[in-house]
Order: structure tokens, then C-alpha cells, then sequence
């Protein structure tokens, strides 16, 4: 039996290694003018989803760089630290490359003999010989068919990326400041490299040279001696509907996008990697075909889980967003309160780290 999987972007390839681990054929359908992001994009990997990642699809170990802390600032508490996350000695997030991440998938499902990609030429194709299509390309015809009753939701806003070259320093600590354009993240690569992710409420786009020189503002750690390209990217955030129809399977940011904010978008994929593959498993210890009756249970398992999670990443945003508009910083206040107390600050942190409370 042979798994279709359409798109060719990280989930896609994330989950195609799952499979063919367990031994199942993945034939990954990638369109000829499929789109790469650019070199400055960077994803945070909480801990526990790292730990199933080096255990279940790949070791990745030799391209992430462990932090210990995140620190979070907020422009209305001037200077004051809001709240600071930690794990005792270990590392709570890993960051990474993504063309770091791709090409290490790709060159270990190239090798692989339970793996073939399949170059499109059109983006129409014939699954007829499939039991199960998992969907992650969202400009493919079968996204546009069956995978556009969305709840959408759009921020107005872009998201900057680049990477900061600077001096060398111990560079383990992450630094979000929620500033009043949007939140602006220093994600530490190396102890002379740190990505930068700048969410800015703004729906026109902003000069390189402006970004720049926010960067330049915000910065009060690193002695910069260069920064790259800057990139952006139109952010929305969305739920869809129904997760299958018949035997297409809707994965990735076609099924939930949301706001990069709190790191999350590719966590979310990786657990629900996690449970699609716990159902495989089932399946194939029970002798049962890995067919499209999986969609459902798929559904049923993740769609409540995934949608209270990125409400609560919206709900932060938007906390950020009136206190930025009522011009106070009363809801500041209240959750470096909360923040201060242990328990509620491990509340916080392993939501972060493992999706759930448990
Ligand atoms: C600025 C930013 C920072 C982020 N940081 C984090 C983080 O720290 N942690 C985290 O967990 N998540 C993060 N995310 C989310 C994460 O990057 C995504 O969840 C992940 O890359 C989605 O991968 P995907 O394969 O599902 O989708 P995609 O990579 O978008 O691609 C799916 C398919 O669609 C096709 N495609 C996509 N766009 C186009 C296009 N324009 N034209 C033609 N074809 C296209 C691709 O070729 C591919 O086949 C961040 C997102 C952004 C925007």
C-alpha cells in the first residue's frame, strides 16, 4: 500500500519520514513550480517535540542550537522583564534552519526505498491508485476543492525575517519584545548568529532600511556586525472546516496557520504528526489497511485540541494588541503578576512545550 502525499514543504517531508520508517511507501507529489523559503527563515522546536523528532522521524540534533531561557519584555514595562521562561539546566526550545531541516529530510528520504517524489507538471494529477491523499500544498487543485471553508483570520500585518551576524557571545537566551509596532523575537543560532522574526502591525509593507533600524533600536545585547536580507511574509492565521473529505487528508499550514508570535506553527504539525502516526501504528499491529477511515479518527483526535491552541496564541496577540491601543499597561501588569507565581509559569511553559497540560 502506497501513502500520496501532495506538497513538498516541511510537513510534507516531516511526515513522509515518519512513514517510511514504519515501512510504508510515500510517494510525495511536488508541483514543478513549488515554492522554497527564503535562507533566513528560522523554527523554534520545543523540547518534548525535538525529543519525538530525534526518536520517531530523524536525528536533528547537529542542526538545532538549544536555549536554556526565554526572556519576554513588553515596550510599556520600559525595561522590566514581563515574564522569563526556563527549565532548570535544560534546554526548553531548540532553534533551526529551515533549509537546514529540508535538506536534511530530503537527503535522508532520498536514500530511502520506501520514498519517491514525483515531480508535477501540472498541478492536476490522478490519485486514483491511492487509498489515502495527505494534502499539505495549499495551491494545489485539490486544496482549492476540497480545503477552502476556513475560519480566517487576517493580522494586517507582516512578519520580518533575517539573521543577525554579531560579535561572540554565550547565546542561549531568546528574547521576545513586545513592542508597540508587534512583537519582535532575537532567536539565538550560534554564539555570532541570532534570527530575528519582527511581526509588524502594518498592512503596507515596510522598508528594509526601516526594519533595520527598528532592529538596531530594540537591540541592547548583541554588538552587530551585519544584518541580512530581510524577508517578509504576509501573516493570517486559520482553522479549517473539516480536516478531510473522503480520502484527502487536509496537513500542516493548510490545515491551522497561525501567528509566529509564540513559535508554534510547525509544533502544532509535529504533534499531530505524533497522533496520525500512533494511529498508523495501531493499524498495522491490527493487520488493518492504512486507508481513508483514518481521516476521521485523525479529526476527532486533533481538531478540538488544535483549535482551543491556536485560539490561545490569537488571544495573545490580541491581548498585546489593545493594551497597544488603550495605550496602558495595566494587562502588562497582570501577567508579569501571574508570571511571578511557579505554578502558573509551568502552566505557561508546558503548553509551550508539549501542546497540552499533561
Ligand atoms: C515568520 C515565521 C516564523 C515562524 N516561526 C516558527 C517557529 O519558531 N516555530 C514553529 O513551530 N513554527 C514557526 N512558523 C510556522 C512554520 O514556519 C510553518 O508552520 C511551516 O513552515 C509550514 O510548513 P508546511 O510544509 O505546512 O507549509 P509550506 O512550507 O508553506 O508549504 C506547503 C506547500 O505549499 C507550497 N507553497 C507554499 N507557499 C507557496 C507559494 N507562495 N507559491 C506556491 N506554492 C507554495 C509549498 O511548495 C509546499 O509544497 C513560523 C512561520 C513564520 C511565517
Amino acid at each position: 500500500m502506497r501513502v500520496c502525499i501532495l506538497g513538498g514543504g516541511l510537513s510534507s517531508l516531516t511526515l513522509a519520514k515518519a512513514l517510511v520508517n514504519q515501512k510504508i511507501y510515500v510517494d510525495v507529489k511536488v508541483s514543478a513550480n513549488s515554492f522554497q523559503s527564503g535562507k533566513s527563515r528560522t523554527i523554534g522546536i520545543s523540547k518534548n517535540n525535538l525529543e519525538f523528532f530525534n526518536k520517531y522521524i530523524l536525528n536533528i540534533d547537529k542542526i538545532t542550537w538549544k536555549l536554556k531561557q526565554i526572556h519576554i519584555f513588553s515596550d510599556n514595562l520600559k525595561k522590566e522583564k514581563l515574564l522569563n521562561f526556563e527549565n532548570g539546566k535544560n534546554q526548553l526550545f531548540s532553534i533551526l534552519k529551515n533549509y537546514s531541516l529540508y535538506s536534511i529530510l530530503e537527503k535522508s528520504l532520498k536514500k530511502n526505498k520506501y520514498f519517491k517524489k514525483i515531480i508535477l507538471k501540472r498541478r492536476k494529477n490522478d490519485f486514483e491508485s491511492y487509498d489515502i491523499v495527505i494534502v499539505t500544498d495549499y495551491f494545489s487543485l485539490i486544496a482549492k476543492k476540497y480545503f477552502n471553508k476556513k475560519i480566517i483570520k487576517k493580522y494586517n500585518s507582516f512578519a520580518y525575517t533575517t539573521i543577525i551576524e554579531h560579535k561572540n557571545i554565550s547565546n542561549d537566551i531568546a528574547t521576545q519584545i513586545f513592542t508597540k509596532d508587534g512583537p519582535l523575537a532575537f532567536l539565538p543560532i550560534s554564539n555570532n548568529k541570532t534570527s530575528i522574526v519582527y511581526s509588524i502591525n502594518n498592512s503596507n509593507i515596510i522598508s528594509s532600511e526601516r526594519i533595520k533600524d527598528l532592529i538596531q533600536n530594540y537591540n541592547l545585547k548583541y554588538k552587530i556586525k551585519k544584518i541580512g536580507k530581510i524577508e517578509s511574509f504576509e501573516l493570517k492565521s486559520f482553522n479549517l472546516r473539516s480536516y478531510y473529505n473522503n480520502k484527502f487528508l487536509a496537513f500542516g499550514d493548510l490545515l491551522h496557520k497561525i501567528h509566529p508570535l509564540a513559535g508554534q506553527g510547525f509544533n502544532m504539525t509535529i504533534r499531530d504528526i505524533k497522533i496520525f502516526l500512533d494511529l498508523v501504528k495501531n493499524r498495522v499491529n491490527l493487520g488493518l489497511p492504512i486507508d481513508s477511515s483514518i481521516n476521521s479518527e485523525f479529526e476527532n483526535k486533533t481538531k478540538h485540541i488544535n483549535f482551543i491552541f491556536a485560539n490561545g496564541v490569537d488571544l495573545i496577540h490580541e491581548f498585546f494588541n489593545l493594551e497597544r491601543k488603550i495605550k496602558n499597561d495595566n494587562i502588562s501588569k497582570s501577567i508579569q503578576f501571574l508570571g511571578k507565581n511557579p505554578s502558573i509559569n509551568k502552566v505557561f511553559t508546558t503548553l509551550a512545550d508539549k501542546g497540552i497540560l499533561i
